[in-house]
């Protein structure tokens, strides 16, 4: 094994590399169902009042202000979507439903509960005032206000809004089409047999996953072997079609680690080695055409550990979120976490709120191959290189994944 000449970076300035080299993607014209978790790439402007007309907000009955207190004829009826025809006579009053148009002459309504009403006539209490129980026209927003602003992320109020806008599509920014390629001899598709020295693929689905909350279109392509022709013929395959390449296993310095190698006969390689713990091999690449391809460790938890550092903000720069990375916070250590040498540690912890801080728990065994410590995290806490124990109850930054409701 020969030792690896990429220099060590540092994580923040190897996620500054990563971001300086990623471009927002273009954009595209999507019907609203297709539009969920996109990121808009246009201001949208209203161009209608809402609501539209003087709307009902309660069942009741709608009048003239000045005809309150006394009995009243009843001229007919105001549902949603069928308006009273004509206008309100004098001295009347209509029925009027949730959402029905009031009728032109009438300035307020009264509710169901505080009259007494026969078939044809209704008694409304004295001294109503007028535009009250309805909502006006223009009263939630005017023709012309920019209601949504490019960057912004359609959730489910910004897509209400633009249906109720009458937008049937949006133009948004494209997702990255992502080929995802695990690689080693060991490996075996889950479901499958294996013979001694095998294991399940699992990366393959850890980073499926990943990906498509990061927001990709995800192509899985079958495992690569550790057999430097083969890898080079099925990542050029993944290229043609795909604006970054995701790959498990292979950076590090062992004799079957091909992943390095062919990045650099394929491109640039800007990262080969960073100062994370775990994550050490994270290898970053640009190709022709302003392709990317990310060479994650095999390892199950560094590989995750490094999608979430390195590949996960990228990913969100192309689509053109305007956060890139998750929230971070300060939080307590629960517990004594011993440094590692040289490298800073994202420690996986679970966290509880005590007063107004957040204390984090370890999940145990923070061993490279143990998944078991990124279940239930709620957060990586950053563990700066060191000699000295970082003591229980020292306050530290944190990646935050999830918080806890308590
Ligand atoms: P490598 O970086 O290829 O040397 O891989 C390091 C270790 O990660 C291997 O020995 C496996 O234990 C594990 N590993 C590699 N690829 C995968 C994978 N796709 N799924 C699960 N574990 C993997
Ligand atoms: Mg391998």
């Amino acid at each position: 094994m020969q030792p690896s000449t990429y220099p060590l970076i540092d994580p923040d300035q190897a996620l500054a590399l990563v971001l300086h080299e990623v471009a927002v993607l273009g954009t595209e014209e999507l019907p609203l169902a297709a539009c969920p978790n996109r990121v808009l790439a246009q201001d949208l402007i209203a161009e209608q009042d809402l609501p539209a007309f003087s709307s009902s907000a309660v069942d009741g009955y709608a009048l003239r202000a000045a005809d309150s207190g006394g009995r009243l004829p009843l001229a007919g009826e105001a549902a949603a979507g069928r308006p009273f025809q004509g206008s309100l006579p004098e001295a009347a009053a209509a029925r009027i439903l949730t959402g029905g148009v009031l009728p032109e002459g009438a300035d307020t309504v009264v509710m169901l509960e505080e009259v007494r009403a026969g078939a044809d006539w209704v008694e409304v209490p004295a001294g109503l005032r007028p535009g009250s129980n309805y909502h006006r026209p223009g009263a939630d927003l005017t023709t012309g206000t920019r209601v949504l602003r490019r960057g912004e992320v359609l959730g489910p109020a910004e897509l209400g809004l633009a249906a109720a806008l009458n937008r049937p599509s949006l133009t948004v920014h494209r997702h990255p089409r992502i080929a995802l390629m695990s690689t080693g001899d060991e490996l075996v598709q889950v479901g499958g047999r294996l013979e001694p020295g095998q294991i399940i693929d699992s990366n393959r689905w850890a980073l499926l996953a990943a990906l498509r909350e990061a927001g990709a279109e995800v192509s899985l392509l079958p495992a690569a072997p550790d057999d430097p022709a083969q890898l080079r013929r099925l990542v050029l395959g993944a290229l043609s079609e795909h604006e970054v390449l995701v790959t498990s296993g292979g950076v590090s310095v062992g004799s079957h680690d091909l992943v390095k190698p062919l990045l650099e006969s394929l491109g640039k390689v800007h990262i080969g080695r960073v100062k994370l713990k775990p994550g050490k091999p994270f290898t970053f690449a640009t190709l022709s055409q302003g392709r990317l391809a990310f060479g994650l460790p095999g390892f199950p938890v560094s590989s995750l550990v490094t999608f979430e550092v390195f590949v996960r903000p990228a990913l969100r720069r192309m689509q053109g979120f305007r956060e890139l990375q998750r929230p971070r916070l300060p939080v307590r250590l629960d517990f004594d976490a011993k440094p590692a040498v040289g490298r800073t540690e994202y420690h996986r912890v679970s966290l509880r709120r005590k007063g107004d801080e957040l204390i984090a728990q370890t999940t145990g065994s923070q061993s490279s191959s143990r998944l078991l410590s990124l279940v239930g995290a709620h957060a990586l806490v950053r563990i700066p290189p060191g000699d000295e124990p970082v003591r229980r109850g020292s306050q530290v930054e944190a990646l935050i994944l999830s918080l806890p409701a308590d």
